[in-house]
């Protein structure tokens, strides 16, 4: 295709040396978790291939433990354990050139990260003290003697060779987010020795120099070795601050062929959009590259072309690193190489993929519902299948799920009208966009909504509230019901399965009268038994809105699923910082006139809390009214030429918004096609299974 690049984005599409290699380009995929790892070997190799066809110039693993006396189970990442491994890491190279792109990977020793469930090996650190992970296991790290130090030495030595003969073009070793050896050794916090291993900071890098020297002399001729560290741990005077970063270059400049540089702690480096804003690390970063010869590559959620030009063109970074964006666009470079960046699909920084890593089960995107479906089910995220016998399709409601639905059909060639109820598109992404820290889920109806404008065969009628009258009547071969869902009032959820008690009269409210535009004032109990992000939004609206908050909620944690997308401890800070008062392991029992009754969770112990209104942020239930109507006149369908009708995404059953973006692109993927391997109950997707041993 003849490249219709706007000439501004030249620079991104510059070639650059890493050492004996040269990556075509300069969008580099750093390396990224996807709850996959070596439990499903061929659905990430096929989704780093698509990367690599999408035109990353880099294109990395994710973290590789290389040796099996430190891991990090139960995570799922790759291993390099022995040459049984290779295989299976060869398959990832051997995609991931097969687009042209450099393959990567990342090696991490994780010392004091790992805790060895699984191998019961005793784990190893600069310095013995409890193992620093995300659970606290009850699990210490012993201190490493010089032996072990030799012997760490050696087995990366083996990790290298191995990784050459997987075909690796870039080793990477891992010293940031304090999840790898060489960030232990740097680091004052971890590393308390008085050997020529501690001390200094020409001592505590001893064994960077040592390992990067290593790996020049086993590979060094054909492979780059770049070396990943975090710009400033962020945890007071002990960690590994940026000032040290930046004397750590200036002393070791040439020593890796590239510097990676990602922001302290992962929770900061993939700090979710209500947090953090794109390119967020600069000021960390900016001006590390005068302080050596060899390239910089660094993160920042980048989606727009213009802020990563600024980022070459002010000399702050070499490279432009991804995880996140490439995975809400595997194809964002060969977007911009071919002037399509109005078609770059942006990612909204809601941390959802990274909940695969932390729940240990498959990732999801949010803006890519392809996402780790690229080989389990053939998705690609840019090429729909071929259209089916049918022609008219219907898609009732514009939320994520609708709209998703619509593009996708559109896409595969069907003729398709979407009709919704309110002026506007969206349904929940646009209500929610409005909450604080929010605007980002915008992007979701924003992608969509463009998509759709371009295609000829979609017409979207807005303003158009559908009966079951008007759905028979419209008469199309089928029909997708993506009408939502909306907040329960009665308190339903997890600790009452039945209404919340009333003695008296208090007024109560649920999200939807908040995003309505009802303002509270007063003193307002919100009570929180859903445990993600609403919760602790709707709290922050309301006191922004001047009312008095306190947050009531019978988990241990505020917004406790935020634990899984690394925001849980910025949301308890927010709140903090917004006079919310937080009471934990208590529910409401009881509303009353100006109060409601509070229930300890562990002593069953009563409290009486004084408010003038209470949102119940507890649970959803699906807009299912259409559906029941046309249901119940199912043998009707038939005499309107109606084949089938389906219930999609909250309409079916409330989730977050990946569920329902995924719910809508099943749906059109699905139709006309024939059930994957036709028997009773079929297996929707591929999986790989563990060989038998003999
Ligand atoms: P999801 O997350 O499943 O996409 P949303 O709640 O975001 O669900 O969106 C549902 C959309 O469906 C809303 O914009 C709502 O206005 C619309 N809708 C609900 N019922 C009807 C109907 N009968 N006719 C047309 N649109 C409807
Ligand atoms: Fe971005 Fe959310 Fe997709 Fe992750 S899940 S890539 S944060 S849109």
């Amino acid at each position: 295709m003849t490249s219709a690049r706007d000439p501004r984005y030249d620079c991104l599409f510059e070639p650059l040396a890493i050492g004996p290699v040269t990556t075509p380009n300069r969008f580099y995929q750093v390396p990224h978790c996807n709850g996959g790892g070596y439990r499903d070997p061929t659905a990430v190799a096929r989704m780093r291939e698509i990367k690599a066809e999408g035109g990353w110039g880099v294109v990395f693993t994710e973290q590789v433990e290389m040796h099996h006396s430190s891991e990090i189970s139960p995570y799922i990442e790759l291993r390099l354990w022995d040459d049984n491994d290779i295989p299976m890491l060869a398959k990832m190279s051997d995609s991931i050139r097969s687009g042209g792109a450099l393959a990567g990977i990342e090696l991490a020793y994780p010392g004091i990260n790992g805790p060895n469930l699984y191998t019961r090996e005793v784990p190893m650190a600069p310095t013995a003290m409890p193992v620093r992970t995300y659970t606290n296991d009850p699990v210490s790290a012993r201190s490493m003697t010089k032996r072990d130090i030799a012997n760490l030495r050696q087995w990366h030595r083996a990790a290298f060779r191995r990784a050459r003969t997987a075909g690796y073009d870039l080793i990477c070793l891992y010293g940031a987010h304090g999840f790898g050896v060489i960030q232990h050794f740097l680091s004052t916090l971890t590393n308390h020795r008085t050997d020529e291993y501690g001390g200094s900071l020409e001592n505590r890098s001893r064994l960077m120099r040592e390992l990067i020297s290593d790996a020049k002399d086993e590979v060094g001729d054909t492979m780059g070795i770049t070396l990943r560290l975090s710009l400033h741990e962020l945890v007071g005077d002990l960690g590994f601050t940026n000032e040290e970063v930046r004397e750590l270059v200036g002393m070791n400049g040439s020593v890796p062929d590239l510097w990676d540089l990602a922001h302290g702690s992962w929770e900061d480096c993939s700090g979710a959009s209500r947090f953090k804003e794109e390119a967020a690390q600069h000021d960390l970063v900016k001006g590390i590259r005068e302080l050596t010869d060899r390239p910089i590559v660094g993160v920042g959620r980048f989606t727009s072309p213009d802020v990563m030009v600024k980022q070459l063109k002010t000399g702050v970074l070499d490279l432009i690193g991804c995880a996140r964006p490439s995975i809400a666009d595997p194809w964002l470079p060969r977007k911009i190489d071919e002037g399509r960046v109005s078609d770059i699909r942006e990612c909204i920084g809601c941390n959802m993929c990274i909940t695969g890593d932390t729940t240990m089960s498959l990732s999801r995107c949010t803006q890519n519902p392809t996402f780790m479906e690229e080989w389990r089910r053939d998705w690609h995220p840019e090429i729909m299948n071929a259209k089916g016998a049918s022609e008219n399709i219907l898609v009732v409601g514009a939320g994520p799920a609708g709209l998703e639905a619509t593009h996708a059909l559109g896409k595969r060639g069907y003729d398709v009208v979407l009709a919704e109820a309110l002026e506007t598109l969206g349904g929940r992404v646009s209500l929610e966009s409005t909450l604080p820290g929010l605007s980002a889920w915008g992007r979701v109806r924003d992608y969509r909504t463009w998509q759709i404008s371009q295609l000829g065969n979609v017409n979207v009628y807005p303003d158009n509230e559908l009966s079951a009258d008007d759905v028979l009547e419209f008469g199309s071969d089928h029909v997708a019901l993506a009408t939502g869902s909306h907040w329960r009032r009665d308190g339903v959820s997890r600790y009452h399965v039945k209404p919340i008690g009333t003695q008296g009269s208090l007024p109560v409210y649920t999200p939807d009268d908040i995003m309505g535009g009802t303002k509270l004032t007063g003193k307002v109990v919100v009570f929180d038994d859903d445990h993600y992000y609403m919760g602790a939004v709707i709290a922050e609206q309301l006191a922004k809105d001047g009312a008095t908050v306190v947050l009531v909620t019978p988990s241990a944690y505020v917004s406790e699923w935020t634990l899984n997308t690394l925001e849980q401890g910025f949301i308890h800070k927010r709140l903090l910082d917004n006079n919310v008062g937080i009471m934990r392991n208590c529910a409401v029992t009881q509303l009353m006139s100006g109060a409601v009754q509070c229930t300890d969770t562990y002593s069953n112990i009563d409290s009486t809390l004084d408010c003038d209104s209470i949102v119940m942020v507890t649970s959803r239930l699906g807009n299912d009214a259409l559906w029941q109507a046309l249901s119940a006149r199912e043998s009707e369908w038939i005499d309107y030429g109606i084949k089938s009708i389906q219930v999609i995404g909250d309409a079916q059953s409330p989730a977050p918004i990946a569920w329902a973006t995924f719910a809508g692109h099943r749906f059109a993927r699905e139709l006309d096609e024939p059930v994957r391997n036709g028997t009773e109950s079929p297996l929707p997707f591929r999986r790989e299974l563990a060989r038998l041993a003999d």
